[in-house]
């Protein structure tokens, strides 16, 4: 007989906030079983390997069982979606059993994505499958690994459920944490109703569980909405210097805590396109890879107005107008540490500039051609180690051009070669999730095997090793890799 498996719940939210969530029961799946589990949150929740068998741990994830002490429910919020305000959102299929002590001391909420209907699926059936799942549970390893914010997976349950998309996929459920799932849209809903005492409660939850140093200042509001401003502009720069487009940047699927939330249609660059869309169903480009960071501030504007009862106009304007410094100042000194660079000279953002034009005209690969930028030594004036990095673009003669450049800026610097390496390799990752490697790990599981989910989740778990036996993974995208069509449907 398989054990309870036992959780050390502490659920806040639901305790504080009746008006923000429905209780609801999940729909389980049919012939459940694990897909993958994510190490590091498994220890992070102290359940050991053993427990994954010996105890109901599928039954639980795959929402047959509740723990005990864990309280299922959904809850409610509006958004933008892609400039126009909705009313009502929420999580359609999403489902939170509780917030639990993680071993860290974090409380951590735990959600079940793809348990079925809820109040809120509106038209929708409240499943995720496999595909989907797959891609954010790979994708906030991946994010993770890199030290980009942002939710965590537990595990995949997989199933023979039928689920309806374009063509019949399997159901199946990812579990993922975080500290809170409360959105802009969170604060939307109430300000747009006109609900004032729960926007209120609302705000004094959030600055006493997730921002209590606001608490005493002189305005916590105002220093809420400003530390809410500060990580998610820091969150965006994060994206852009990895080269991450999040696909669906709702003002529903903006965390309060500026973490990475909702992966659907993501992707990372392959070649250097700033102008990426990675969602198919994005026909203007609003969320572009370069359009991000506006983004990001027309998104903070519709929190902002959420905080007019508590802020003057001013005040809301000045909190606004600190996001596109510290997008600059956070990018720039990332953009400095990709480079190899010991300080940042007003000339340097020309050399980068010349740089991004340079991969862009040639549609070269944006992750591994940073990377090799740690083969360029200052004495190595014969560009014998450069050969790599020529290797990836047509017109060589513009990239020697440049080369020069920078390897006489790079003689500037009081940094030695070893030192700058050492720096390089830190900021400029390896491995990254490439659309056709997760493409690769979904087909495989589709089929029933899910050792290169595995494999893969081990290679981005630390994207910035060389890692013997793993060339492979890094390689720039093939061809077919680089023109997946992936859409919000999933
Ligand atoms: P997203 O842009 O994927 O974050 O989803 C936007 C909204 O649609 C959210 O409120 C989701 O909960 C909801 N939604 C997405 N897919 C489904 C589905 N299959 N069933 C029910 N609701 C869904
Ligand atoms: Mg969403
Ligand atoms: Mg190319």
């Amino acid at each position: 007989m398989s054990e309870p498996i036992a959780f050390n719940f502490d659920n806040r939210l639901v305790k504080h906030l009746p008006f923000i969530y429905r209780p609801v029961s999940p729909t389980p799946l049919v012939n459940s079983h694990l897909v993958a589990t994510s190490d590091a949150m498994l220890a992070e929740l102290g359940i050991a390997k053993d427990d994954l068998h010996q105890t109901n741990f599928v039954d639980v994830f795959a929402g047959k069982v509740i723990p005990k002490g864990g309280y299922f429910h959904a809850q409610v919020y509006s958004g933008h979606q892609f400039g126009q305000y909705v009313p009502q959102l929420g999580d359609g299929r999403a489902i939170s059993f509780g917030e639990i002590i993680a071993k860290s001391g974090q409380r951590l909420d735990v959600q079940l994505k793809g348990a079925g209907e809820t109040p809120f699926s509106r038209m929708g059936d409240g499943r995720a499958v496999l595909r989907s799942c797959i891609r954010e549970f790979l994708a906030s390893e991946a994010m993770a690994a890199l030290d980009i914010p942002t939710t965590r997976a537990l595990c995949i349950i997989g199933s023979e459920h039928d689920v309806y998309r374009e063509s019949v996929e399997k159901g199946a459920i990812m579990t993922r944490t975080s500290p809170s799932y409360i959105r802009f849209g969170h604060f939307e809903y109430w300000f747009h109703q006109g609900k004032k005492d729960e926007l209120n409660q609302l705000a004094d939850f959030c600055l006493a569980e997730y921002f209590p140093e606001c608490l005493t200042q002189e305005n916590p509001h105002k220093a809420m909405l400003a530390a809410i401003v500060q990580s998610t502009a820091m969150l965006i720069a994060k994206w852009q210097v990895h080269g991450f487009a999040h696909g669906v940047m709702n003002t529903d699927n903006m965390s309060i805590l500026g973490l990475t939330i909702d992966y659907g249609p993501f992707g990372f660059l392959d070649d250097y396109q700033p102008s990426f869309i990675c969602n198919h169903s994005d026909h203007t480009g609003r969320y572009a890879f370069d359009q991000q960071p506006s983004i990001g501030l027309w998104n903070l504007n519709a929190l902002a107005i959420t905080f007019s009862d508590w802020l003057s106009t001013e005040e809301i304007r000045a909190a606004l107008s600190q996001y596109e410094p510290i997008f600059v100042q956070h990018y720039i000194s990332l953009m400095q540490r990709k480079l190899g660079l010991a300080t940042w000279q007003d000339e340097d953002q020309a050399l980068l500039g010349e740089w991004l034009t340079l991969l862009a005209k040639q549609k070269a690969d944006y992750t591994l051609n940073f990377r090799l930028l740690n083969q360029v030594f200052v004495d190595d004036v014969d560009n014998q180690q450069c050969q790599k990095l020529l290797a990836h673009f047509n017109d060589k003669q513009a990239v020697i051009e440049w080369l020069k450049k920078y390897r006489q800026r790079l003689a500037d610097d009081d940094m030695t070669d070893s030192a700058r390496h050492q720096i390089q390799n830190q900021h400029n990752a390896k491995f990254i999730l490439r659309n056709y490697l997760a493409q690769q790990a979904i087909r495989q599981a589709e089929q029933g095997d899910y050792t290169e989910i595995e494999r893969l989740q081990g290679v981005l778990q630390t994207p910035f090793d060389e890692q013997a036996g793993a060339e492979q993974y890094a390689l720039p995208a093939p061809e077919w890799g680089k023109h997946l069509e992936i859409s919000c449907s999933s």
